[in-house]
């Protein structure tokens, strides 16, 4: 008795094979990378769903085959037959998420597995209650488990090829290797059918014309149905694994920028940023039991002789050294910190008197009897020390490390190697300084403030989209000065507010002329902290663009971490409020700073410029050209352009190029130059007409003030 095939039917099951090895394919690429906890639950699953897939495919293949009589199958057997499919797919899957995969291993499972989906078949075939049995034909019947084996062979060979690009490019190569698998399982399975005989005159046990076609399609499209939703399982747990790996990537990213900016890298000790924090902590704690701190600085004497002739080496080496001798003698809840050249300061706490501070300053003193070996050389050196106490010698860290650093030159006066307590008498005003206060308070009514500016250039394209405003004070006796000579004073004496709305207004009535021009620029100011915590901050910047007449979206606030870091929260409304202004965003001296991750991404940033001080090394030094790609990855993550500040050469040029950094500032291209030399600087850089910001809506209707 020969049979007939019903061809839609046949192609249904071409159809789910193709799913199965399809949905195998991705599965194994899932399982591979998982830790064993979740790899287990997803093997089960997995062989579950591939188990029905691919017993369904040779189920619909049964039922495709039509003899003279009617059929019927024997439920429980065809359940054992589901069962030994689910059973092989779990086989498989487990060999194909193996972490190492060796021929070996390949052969083995390859000949398991071809055994099982053998067995499923033939029980499959066994189900047929079809009375006398169905005989098969030997050579058909081994060329079937032939072709089982050869195909499970190429399908774990392939799965174990493919699994490890997960990508997406390789959607077409798994389609294909999908396609090759299903014609071999569904070769597999017509084989067997044909080795299959039914003798003339056979009958069905209890056979009903169940209407075959029917429970076919019900059959493939449950099998449909569960690979379907494997597929979306497998689809939702990969973009929730991408996400959480690119959450820890920032993280980390995050922990080593915050690692380099509270640590210096020489000695690993807690650097400036560090100390500030300590300090504060250790004053407030010391409020609460009205105990006392002792803030110790200390400065090895002849250091810089020292360090010139041993070289820049040595001197290393020397620090080093005596930031080891420093913690060997130290207790646990002292807190050592190195701020700069050969300046550490010392943080006691648990301290009850004076007597206390000056005792840990004599032991700290006789760490340096032994002379030090540097390059076998051997070198004496001594600290001079200076002692202030909270809460009598200040209230707050700023005031205790003035006083103490005071004391310190005090000890080193009367000639070193030798500590002093702070007294007031040692800091009395120098008439230096007295004078260049007196000075700074006339400057402004006297003009003698100008602006610079320098180019901000464009990686890409080249051109000067922007300029950074940069105060210079023409000091009638001293000449012009740099800002680091007087705005610290400036601050000190509450005269930045006046100073920073000056500038302000100034930056923003070029930046305004230059657009009439027809060379329009981007005009960045740089803001100091107690600026952007002034109360009406928003209304000081609203003001002088409305005076200049100039649209928000050509200025540019630079503004530094710690600025916006301190009171984030409250950080975060100003920074909603400038932005809804209109006014761009960008973050100064990034990397030196504490930042939190969390807030960068709330706040409503345009930019990030990286610190001169990882731009200076990038070229020879792996580490800072490691965190320069990782600031630059970092900023991009969220959304936020990159400047690079400091650019000196044409190899930093060159590498910032390659790491995908958005502009450029530093003297490779142009000093912080007068306004009518910026001009010329715009007419020769960029000889067209060009305007950086011609993509935004060219109507400006001015603001009105409040
Ligand atoms: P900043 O905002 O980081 O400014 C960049 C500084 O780097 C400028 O120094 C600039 O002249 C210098 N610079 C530019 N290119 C290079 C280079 O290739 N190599 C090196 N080594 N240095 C380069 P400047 O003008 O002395 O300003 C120092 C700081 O003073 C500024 O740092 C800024 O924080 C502050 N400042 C300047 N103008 C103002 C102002 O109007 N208001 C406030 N609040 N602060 C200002
Ligand atoms: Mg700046
Ligand atoms: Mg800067």
């Amino acid at each position: 008795m020969t049979g007939q095939y019903n061809p839609w039917l046949v192609v249904l099951s071409l159809l789910v094979a193709i799913c199965v090895s399809y949905t195998a394919l991705s599965l194994a690429a899932r399982v591979a990378g998982l830790p064993p906890k979740y790899a287990r639950w997803w093997q089960a699953g997995g062989a579950f769903a591939m188990g029905v897939g691919i017993w369904s495919m040779h189920f619909i293949g049964m039922l495709a085959f039509s003899l003279p009589i009617a059929l019927s199958y024997d439920p429980i057997t065809t359940l054992a037959s589901l069962a030994v499919g689910i059973i092989t797919s779990g086989f498989a899957l487990g060999i194909a998420s193996r972490a190492r995969v060796t021929l070996q291993h390949l052969s083995m499972g390859a000949f398991i597995m071809g055994l099982g989906i053998a067995a499923m078949h033939y029980s499959g075939m066994a189900a047929i209650q079809v009375v006398p049995g169905i005989s098969y034909e030997p050579l058909l019947l081994l060329a079937s488990v032939v072709i089982a084996v050869g195909a499970s062979f190429v399908a774990l060979t392939l799965f174990c090829f493919l699994r490890s690009e997960s990508n997406l490019r390789l959607f077409g190569y798994r389609l294909a290797a999908a396609i090759v698998m299903g014609c071999a399982i569904v070769g597999m399975h017509y084989t067997g059918m044909a080795a299959a005989r039914f003798a003339p005159g056979s009958y069905c046990i209890g056979a009903t014309d169940t209407n075959s076609h029917w429970l076919a399609l019900l059959v493939g499209g449950f099998a449909l149905g569960v690979l379907l939703i494997t597929m979306i399982l497998i689809f939702y747990h990969t973009h929730l694994d991408a996400r959480a790996r690119h959450a820890a990537a920032l993280e980390d990213v995050n922990s080593r920028l915050q690692h380099m900016a509270t640590h210096d890298p020489l000695t690993s000790l807690p650097n400036r940023v560090l100390l500030e924090d300590r300090l504060a902590q250790a004053i407030a704690h010391a409020e609460r039991r009205t105990g006392r701190v002792a803030v110790l600085v200390m400065d090895l004497d002849r250091f810089k002789m020292i360090n010139d002739s041993l070289g820049h080496h040595g001197g290393d080496q020397l620090l080093q050294e005596v930031a080891r001798r420093l913690q060997a003698t130290l207790r646990k809840s002292d807190t050592l910190t190195r701020t700069g050249g050969d300046e550490f300061v010392l943080i006691a706490d648990e301290i009850s008197s004076v007597a206390d501070a000056e005792q840990v300053a004599r032991s700290v003193i006789s760490c340096f009897t032994q002379p030090f070996r540097i390059l076998t050389v051997e070198i004496h050196t001594a600290p001079s020390i200076g002692i202030a106490m909270y809460p009598s010698d200040g209230s707050d860290g700023d005031e205790l490390l003035k006083n103490a650093d005071a004391a310190m030159y005090y000890a080193k006066k009367v000639g070193g190697n030798n500590f002093a307590v702070f007294a007031p008498s040692m800091n009395a005003y120098t008439l230096e300084r007295l004078e260049l206060e007196n000075g700074l308070r006339r400057a402004l009514a006297s003009k003698e403030f100008v602006l610079h500016y320098q180019p901000k250039v464009d990686l890409v394209s080249g051109r000067i989209g922007s300029a950074e405003a940069l105060i210079r004070w023409r000091h009638p006796q001293r000449g012009e000065l740099l800002p680091a000579e007087f705005i610290p004073l400036a601050e000190e004496i509450n005269l930045i507010l006046q100073i920073g709305d000056w500038v302000l207004r100034e930056a923003c009535k070029q930046a305004r002329q230059w657009q009439l021009a027809g060379q329009p620029v981007r005009i960045a100011v740089n803001m100091s902290a107690q600026q952007f915590r002034q109360k009406n901050i928003v209304e000081v910047v609203r003001a002088a663009l409305v005076s200049a007449n100039l649209e928000p979206r050509l200025l540019e606030l630079e503004l530094t971490e710690s600025a916006v870091m301190y009171d984030a929260e409250g950080s975060a409304a100003i920074l909603a409020q400038l932005s809804r202004l209109g006014v761009h965003i960008s973050i100064d001296d990034f990397g030196t700073g504490y930042s939190s991750l969390n807030y960068l991404r709330r706040f409503p940033l345009d930019k990030l410029k990286i610190d001169r001080s990882f731009i200076k090394d990038m070229v020879a030094n792996p580490e800072d050209a490691a965190i320069v790609t990782a600031i630059i990855s970092l900023a991009h993550s969220l959304r936020l352009k990159v400047i690079a500040e400091g650019v000196e050469t044409e190899q930093q040029l060159d590498a910032l190029k390659s790491l995908g950094c958005d502009q450029y500032q530093g003297f490779v291209c142009s000093p912080a130059i007068s306004s009518a030399a910026f001009a010329e600087l715009l007419r020769t850089h960029n000889p067209q007409h060009f305007d950086p910001l011609a993509t935004v809506s060219r109507l400006y209707v001015p603001m009105k003030p409040g």
